[in-house]
């Protein structure tokens, strides 16, 4: 279904693409109230695509009350179950047959290669929807054993507004962990993409209006975090803020939830996630793929990205030298030839920091195994570096960028001290033959998700979220997710027998 088109095909598609521009509220594309735009731009070639509406407090007062009036009226939460269900389940088949176009306006957004946009982003966002639409008639309330002079009903309920405010790095796939329960829950929801990747967005509520989810449920609000994001943070009839980024920007929606209504707030924040690989590990060539594949793979802007390869010493050079191998098959480059698995960063801001981390290599006398050149101000290629200790910033702070650094160790106490020595807890991976050291080391780390032999985020059914300062309040994907956008309430009853005598009873 989601077979590779060739580059040529990719550059055919990216010359005719049709770019939104404007914000989309209450079924409508519109601009600014203040008129204003700002630049969306391709980050491989520079090239502006397109003006977007830079929308403000005043663009999200209109959204929210259009989101509410929404809510309100029961337009979408009133619908059956079965009703819901069939709705998302129609806009997942609409993102399907505008998946090349789909993958290709990510590509030349983001700066992602094409070859993931169209394996990985476009065909899971599409999963993500018609997973949750799968579960709306299937989720069941409670009623509880309370006697028999009560009936006490546990209902969720949908919890009202609620804005979704995204991340750059994946930005249809973050969309669809946040608006797919939300919407199944029977939600009205507000989107505010990063700047950097707005135009995804814009195109998956058009479709959404398509597939028959109505106006006012689904609305996206373009600009910046100060100018969107704090308004609908701080705005008193947004009920809940979802949101992916940066643990410095988490903590402003926390504050702005205490500063205004008491909203929920969800957080899922940055990583510094360790691969932690024993000298029992049976397959070294199969750890050094995974390996590779989780510090590189979406140029390392990726939450979950494997930052800290810590190995047991006695085959420290062993692995380096099988994941030398490994990474002559990712090239950098182009990201619109499906030939390059390594893109651009996503600007230029976020590529001189990345660099810096590539100057500390030079400053801290650490070596670089593998990598380490700068193409064009804006590419970097994948990089190992060697001989890192916890006291250097490389092992400390979030990179999300393609440079993996390497810590060794030498007994399983020594592994999950450095693999918790962070104030992150997303994922990790361990790498063991041994079932044991296996469960062992899984229970001692604290983090979110961690993958045994492999690397990965498990599937729709599987929560993701982070302990420590990685998350905050629950957890995106899977049945739990669910429990986000819903409100628990408590109907109790009372069947008493009036007629009985009170002593009786
Ligand atoms: P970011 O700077 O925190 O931005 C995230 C979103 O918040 C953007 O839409 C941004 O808007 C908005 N924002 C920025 N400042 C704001 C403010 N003062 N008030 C309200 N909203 C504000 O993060 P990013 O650089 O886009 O994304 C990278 C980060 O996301 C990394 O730390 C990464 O680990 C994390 N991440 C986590 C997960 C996960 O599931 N745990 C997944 C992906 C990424 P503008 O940028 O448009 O101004
Ligand atoms: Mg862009």
């Amino acid at each position: 279904m989601h077979e590779p088109l060739t580059a040529a095909e990719y550059r055919a598609i990216a010359a005719n693409l049709q770019l939104p521009s404007n914000a989309f509220v209450d079924g409508s594309f519109r601009p600014a109230n203040s008129g204003k735009t700002f630049e969306t731009t391709n980050p491989a070639t520079g090239e502006t695509l397109a003006e977007i509406a830079a929308c403000d407090a005043s663009d999200v007062d209109f959204a929210v009350a259009k989101a509410k009036d929404a809510f309100n009226d029961g337009r979408w939460r009133q619908l059956t179950p079965g009703e819901r269900k069939a709705t998302l389940i129609k806009f997942a088949k609409l993102l399907e047959e505008n998946r090349h176009e789909l993958a290709v306006m990510e590509s030349l957004d983001s700066g992602k290669p094409i070859r993931e946009c169209q394996t990985v982003d476009v065909p899971d966002t599409i999963h993500t929807i018609r997973w949750h639409a799968e579960l709306i008639d299937k989720l069941y309330d409670n009623t509880n054993s309370v006697g028999p002079n009560a009936l006490a009903m546990v209902v969720r309920e949908p919890i009202g507004v609620v804005a979704c405010v995204l991340p750059w790095n994946f930005p249809l796939l973050m969309l669809a962990w946040k608006i797919a329960p939300a919407l199944a829950a029977g939600c009205s929801v507000i989107v505010k993409p990063a700047q950097e990747t707005t135009l995804t967005t814009l195109r998956v509520a058009e479709l959404a209006l398509e597939a028959g989810i109505p106006a006012g449920a689904f609305n996206v609000v373009t600009g910046s975090g100060k100018d969107v994001g704090e308004p609908l943070g701080l705005h008193m009839d947004v009920d809940m803020v979802a949101f992916t980024g940066s643990t410095p920007t988490g903590r402003r929606f926390l504050r702005y939830s205490a500063d205004s209504n008491l909203k929920k707030v969800v957080l899922e924040c940055g990583g510094k996630n360790p691969a932690v690989v024993l000298e029992d590990a049976e397959d070294l060539d199969l750890v050094a793929e995974q390996v590779v594949n989780g510090a590189f793979w979406n140029m390392g802007e990726n939450c979950s990205a494997t930052s800290r390869l810590i190995v047991q010493s006695g085959i420290k050079d062993e692995l380096l030298q099988r994941i030398g191998a490994y990474m002559r098959e990712w090239k950098t480059g182009d990201p619109l030839d499906p030939e390059n698995r390594v893109g651009a960063l996503v600007n230029k801001n976020h590529y001189e920091k990345v660099k810096s981390f590539l100057d500390d290599v030079k400053t801290e006398k650490l070596s670089i195994a593998y990598g380490g050149e700068t193409y064009k101000g804006i590419f970097i290629e994948p990089t190992v570096v060697d001989g890192v200790t916890p006291s250097s910033r490389l092992f400390k702070e979030e990179i999300f960028g393609p440079i993996l650094s390497v810590t060794t160790f030498e007994t399983l106490a020594e592994a999950v001290a450095l693999a918790n020595d962070t104030n992150y807890g997303l994922t990790a991976a361990v790498y063991t033959g041994s079932l044991r050291n296996a469960i062992r080391v899984s229970r001692d780390i604290r983090a979110g998700l961690v993958t045994v032999n492999c690397f990965g985020e498990g599937d729709a059914s599987t929560p993701f979220g982070g302990y420590k300062e990685s998350g905050f309040g629950g957890r995106d994907k899977s049945i739990f997710a669910h429990d986000n956008y819903c409100e628990l309430k408590t109907i109790w009853i009372d069947i008493s027998d009036r007629s009985v005598d009170e002593t009786v009873r």
